[in-house]
């Protein structure tokens, strides 16, 4: 077990990652995706889940980092009742269910 105050440094850590590879994602996407790399590698060293919101920013398939109408479509399927994200580099769909 690892401390808590070093899985809090941990999520900062991630935090900052994901921030850094959103603003090097229109200019060098391969630093973006090396940005998810780092920010992954840290969520394992320190047993810390990476937070919901960033998790919808890669693809859990191929890591790549991912943003809707550039390298990911974004479907709605309402028989499923689901948006769906798919990543244009692996093809990779990740379903989101709604309610309603
Ligand atoms: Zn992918």
């Amino acid at each position: 077990m690892k401390p808590e105050w070093q899985k809090k440094i941990a999520r900062e850590r991630i935090d900052i990652l994901f921030e850094e590879a959103e603003k090097a994602f229109p200019e060098n996407k391969r630093r973006a995706d090396r940005y998810v790399e780092l920010a992954r590698k840290i969520a394992m060293r320190y047993r810390v889940k990476i937070p919901k919101n960033h998790k919808k920013r890669f693809c859990e398939e191929c890591h790549v980092y991912i943003k809707p109408g550039v390298n990911c479509d974004v479907k709605v399927g309402s028989k499923e009742r689901a948006v769906k994200w798919e990543c244009r580099e692996c093809g990779h769909i990740k379903r989101y269910p709604y309610k309603g």
